[in-house]
């Protein structure tokens, strides 16, 4: 709601589209109702529908029994919000150095870079993929490996697939990721997605380039904690996962919540995303949640996974907080 409160702000397009969430089988209903009652413990605005009123609100979409209708989700252009919040912190007097590169954080000095050095009375490390490295080169956060995923989504104009809504479907349970679903974006296509491959690398956008030998040993770390721990099984998710790496896959998957998607043939692939994975060491389990560790005069954002766009503004809202009102990092320091 924040988010879409300030692209309005800042003149951005936002549609109010809304969103489905529909099961595949009668059991998932149980995990739907469940869904909804977390929901509206956290005020979210929700409903619960029975299956014969999906047609009014998405008619391409199927469900079993239920579904969950959220009438404020809404979409817009990630950059184009960023560019306004860019101006917004220039026009206060806030700086930001481009193409820098971090690479160690000295409490309460400097902050190491390539070419020079910054000082700074408080440090926030939110280096996305790269924000455990920095962590641990602090010495801290030595109990967890980072396996990265590569998510892939493929598009359609949404003339060949007039979808009405987003299509969403029951989070699995223990696999960390949301499952295929379909979305649109603001200038008129459909997106179905995302893959979830374990790749070798953190900026491995491609076979060839974007992996080096220590993130190999660092998810080979994480591979084998998950195997030894007994909170998930990385074989299951990648059995689950891999017939979606091919179009044939991931439009079986999507065609389970709107069967139209079986007839299309020709989406169009879109530059993937690295989603990075943060796994705990000691018990092998996949973490599910934002991981934030504070340490002297600096915070570490590890592990902000999906929806940390959504809930980038309150999020760093608490950070800040964190900053104000922590002893260790704010006035203690
Ligand atoms: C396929 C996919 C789909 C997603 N879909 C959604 C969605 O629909 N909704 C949602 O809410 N979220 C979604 N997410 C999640 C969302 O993208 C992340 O939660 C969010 O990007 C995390 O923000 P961040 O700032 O922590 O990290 P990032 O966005 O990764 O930003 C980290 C930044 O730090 C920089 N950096 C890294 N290392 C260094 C260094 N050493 N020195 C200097 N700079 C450095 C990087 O270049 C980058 O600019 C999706 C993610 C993926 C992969």
């Amino acid at each position: 709601m924040e988010l879409k409160n300030l692209a309005k702000k800042y003149d951005v397009l936002v549609k109010n589209v809304g969103k489905v969430v529909v099961t595949k089988n009668t059991e998932e209903v149980a995990r739907l109702e469940t869904l909804f009652h977390r929901g509206i413990e956290n005020g979210v605005d929700v409903e619960l529908l029975s299956e014969e009123k999906l047609k009014g609100f998405e008619p391409l979409a199927q469900t079993s029994e239920k579904f969950l209708w959220s009438p404020t989700t809404a979409i817009s252009s990630p950059a184009a919000i960023i560019k306004a919040l860019e101006q917004h912190f220039l026009a206060l007097g806030g700086k930001i150095q481009f193409d820098t590169e971090i690479d160690l954080i000295e409490l309460k000095g400097e902050v190491i870079e390539k070419n020079g050095k910054f000082r700074s009375k408080y440090y926030i490390n939110a280096a996305g993929a790269h924000a455990d490295l920095i962590a641990k080169g602090l010495g801290i956060a030595k109990d967890f490996a980072m396996i990265p995923f590569m998510g892939q989504y493929r598009t359609i104009p949404q003339g060949s697939l007039p979808l009405k809504t987003l299509v969403y479907p029951v989070p699995h349970p223990i696999n960390p990721f949301l499952g295929v679903h379909l979305t649109l974006t603001t200038d008129g296509l459909v997106k179905i997605g995302p893959t979830a491959l374990p790749i070798l690398g953190r900026e491995q956008y491609s076979a060839l380039s974007g992996w080096n030998i220590r993130d190999i040993v660092q998810s080979l770390s994480g591979v084998q904690s998950i195997a030894v721990g007994k909170s998930h099984s990385l074989l299951e998710i990648v059995k689950s996962e891999f017939p979606n790496l091919r179009l044939k896959g991931l439009k079986k998957e999507g065609g389970t919540l709107v069967p139209q998607v079986l007839q299309i043939k020709n989406w169009a692939r879109k530059a993937p995303g690295i989603r990075a994975q943060l796994v705990h060491l000691p018990t092998g389990s996949l973490e599910q949640d934002f991981k934030v560790i504070t340490h002297g005069n600096s915070i570490h954002v590890l592990n902000a996974v999906s929806p940390g766009w959504t809930s980038a503004l309150p999020f760093a809202r608490y950070i800040v907080g964190q900053i104000l009102f922590t002893k260790e990092v704010g006035h203690g320091s």
